[in-house]
Formats: C-alpha cells, sequence, structure tokens
C-alpha cells in the first residue's frame, strides 16, 4: 500500500554527510484540519508546502542545496498568515510539484547516506505526517538530529531552553543577510549555525541516549482518532501510566519513586524492575488541537547520572516545599 522512495543500504564507515534541513507548511482552519485527518485517519497538523536543504561535507563546507514548493493535497487554498510569513502565494502553490515528485527529486539530491539536521524537533516529524497522509514512505529520512540541544551543550550546558535560529545567529554573530521563513533561506542560516557547533559530538551523545530508550508510546493522540485527555490527573490514572510494566520483561514495576515535575510538563518517575534494574518513565504532555491533552511516554534505563541527577532535583523540590510551608506558618502568626 506504501510506496518507498529509496532505500536504506548499510553505511559501511563513509563520510558523514549532513543535511540541514527546513520544511514550510501551510495550516488550515480548525474545523478543516479536524475533518481532513478524521477522514485520513492519521495526523496532519499542516501540509509541507516547501522543502529547503543544504548539504554539509564531514568538514561542515556547503557543498549543495536544494529547494522546491510543492502543491498540497488537502489544505489547498494557502493560509493568510502563512502567505505573509512565507511570501508564497496561491499561484505558486498551485505550480508546485506533488509530494512523490518533490520527495523522489530530494532523495537524489540527499543520497541514501545522510544525516539529517533541523532547527527544533518539529520538522522531520511533519514531513513524515505527511508522507503518511501521501501513501509513501522514506526511509532514508529516520536518521535525524535536532540542532537545539547540541547548541545549549556548547553553549551554556544541558540547558532545556528552545532558542530560537534568530538567537544562536545572534550568539554567532551570523547576520541576516536573506529573508527569513524561506525553507531554503532557513536552512542556509541553520547550516551557518551548525558549522560552529560540534555536530559529531552531538550526534554521539543524542544516539547515545537512544540506546538507552526502551519503549515510546503515545496516549491520548487526538489527531489520529483518541479521546485526548480532559486533565492532567486523568493522564496519570491511565493503566499504562498508573501501573507501567518493564518494556523488557513485562513484568508490572510496583510503586516507584516520587514524581519529579520540571518546565514544560514533564514528569519523571525512577521505578526498579526486579529483572532488569531500574528504569525512568518520562510523561510529556502536551495539547490537542482540541485542547485536551496528549501524553508521550517514554521508558529508559536509569543511568547512574541521572539517577543523581534525579534525587538532586528531588532533594531541591523539597527543600522549597519546607521553606514555602514555614513562610506561609509563619505570616498569621506576625505580630505588630
Ligand atoms: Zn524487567
Amino acid at each position: 500500500m506504501y510506496t518507498e522512495l529509496g532505500k536504506t543500504k548499510g553505511t559501511a564507515q563513509k563520510p558523514m554527510k549532513y543535511i540541514v534541513l527546513d520544511l514550510e507548511w501551510n495550516q488550515t482552519y480548525q474545523e478543516k484540519a479536524l475533518a481532513v485527518q478524521r477522514e485520513l485517519e492519521s495526523r496532519l497538523r499542516g501540509e509541507v508546502i516547501q522543502i529547503g536543504a543544504v548539504m554539509l561535507d564531514e568538514s561542515k563546507n556547503i557543498c549543495g542545496s536544494f529547494r522546491t514548493t510543492i502543491k498540497p493535497r488537502f489544505y489547498k487554498k494557502i493560509h493568510r498568515h502563512v502567505m505573509r510569513l512565507t511570501g508564497i502565494d496561491q499561484k505558486q502553490l498551485d505550480h508546485g510539484a506533488s509530494l512523490r515528485d518533490a520527495m523522489s527529486a530530494f532523495y537524489r539530491f540527499c543520497g541514501d547516506d545522510a544525516v539529517f539536521l533541523t532547527w527544533g524537533p518539529d520538522d522531520i516529524p511533519m514531513l513524515c505526517d505527511n508522507l503518511r497522509a501521501n501513501r509513501l514512505e522514506a526511509p532514508w529520512l529516520c536518521r535525524y538530529y535536532d540542532m537545539q540541544p547540541m547548541f545549549n551543550f556548547d553553549t551554556d550546558g544541558a540547558q532545556k531552553k528552545q532558542r530560537s535560529l534568530e538567537y544562536a545567529m545572534e550568539y554567532f554573530s551570523i547576520e541576516q543577510t536573506l529573508p527569513a521563513h524561506d525553507a531554503l533561506n532557513d536552512a542556509y542560516f541553520t547550516a551557518l549555525v551548525a558549522q560552529k557547533l560540534n555536530l559529531a559530538e552531538g550526534v554521539r551523545r543524542a544516539d547515545e541516549a537512544k540506546t538507552d530508550r526502551l519503549s515510546l508510546f503515545v496516549l491520548g493522540d487526538a489527531d489520529s482518532g483518541e479521546k485526548g485527555f480532559t486533565d492532567v490527573k486523568s493522564v496519570f490514572l491511565a493503566p499504562e501510566i498508573a501501573s507501567p510494566v518493564c518494556p523488557l520483561c513485562q513484568e508490572t514495576l510496583g510503586n516507584g519513586d516520587k514524581l519529579l515535575h520540571s518546565k514544560g510538563q514533564r514528569y519523571l518517575r525512577l521505578y526498579t524492575c526486579e529483572n532488569d534494574g531500574e528504569m525512568f518513565t518520562e510523561v510529556r504532555l502536551t495539547r490537542n488541537i482540541n485542547e485536551t491533552w496528549r501524553a508521550k511516554v517514554s521508558v529508559y534505563r536509569a543511568t547512574e547520572e541521572k539517577i543523581t541527577r534525579y534525587r538532586d532535583k528531588l532533594a531541591l523540590e523539597k527543600e522549597f516545599a519546607r521553606k514555602n510551608r514555614r513562610r506561609n506558618k509563619k505570616t498569621p502568626t506576625v505580630k505588630e
């Protein structure tokens, strides 16, 4: 049923080739988006209308560029806001290539051993949603990395902040000499930022983090027809989260340690499997388009370093709560 565009071959220590990718996508009003997604039975928050890419060789020299405009199939009318932002008008869209042709051309540009780099985590999943909606597959896209954590690591330590591309450009004194929100221009400036980063190390770190992950699933994804959680409390009542099982041996994981709540609706809990040792469950909450919550749940191996960080944060939280309690107790008893 799916048409596979390009093949993934074994990559026998070929020199690394980076493709810095940026997309522009069209949007539509909420009712229309919901109707289309229901019809397709899969998520399609936007429809890709432009692919821009810059190729870097192993020494991070720019050695090629790619841009194509795509004619949307589902959200055909250019959104006013998207037109203002990208400068792409209806006529250009109507003359765009089909996603299938665009992706075939893009594959010829990339080859089958490329490593993709994006600014932020959204582009490749968006492209994959688009491929799925068109019954296409491109397994050669699977090796991709978000440059935001690499930038954070190389500049101010392992900060969790999501910095904008403009921020990174300013940080490295890269001048915005071409208009933004053109997929190729954005890819070009992202490539200039990439040149300043230790890409090989960033890729190695991300690969390492991935091998620690034991399982990943999503609950309450309204876009793919699930109900979605009406509030945060009900997320934690879902059996998959309230009484998780070990992804390795399928045994129940028991009660676990205290729940650690971090910024950006991220919840971490340490469990011990009698057979496989300590592991974390991480629940990340994001909003569905209908305002309900969806939970991305990953289970990963608990390394010593991560356990220490988790315990430290819990202790900090406890200390903070204790101080707050004391302050609250004090205030009413203060005498003039
Ligand atoms: Zn186990």
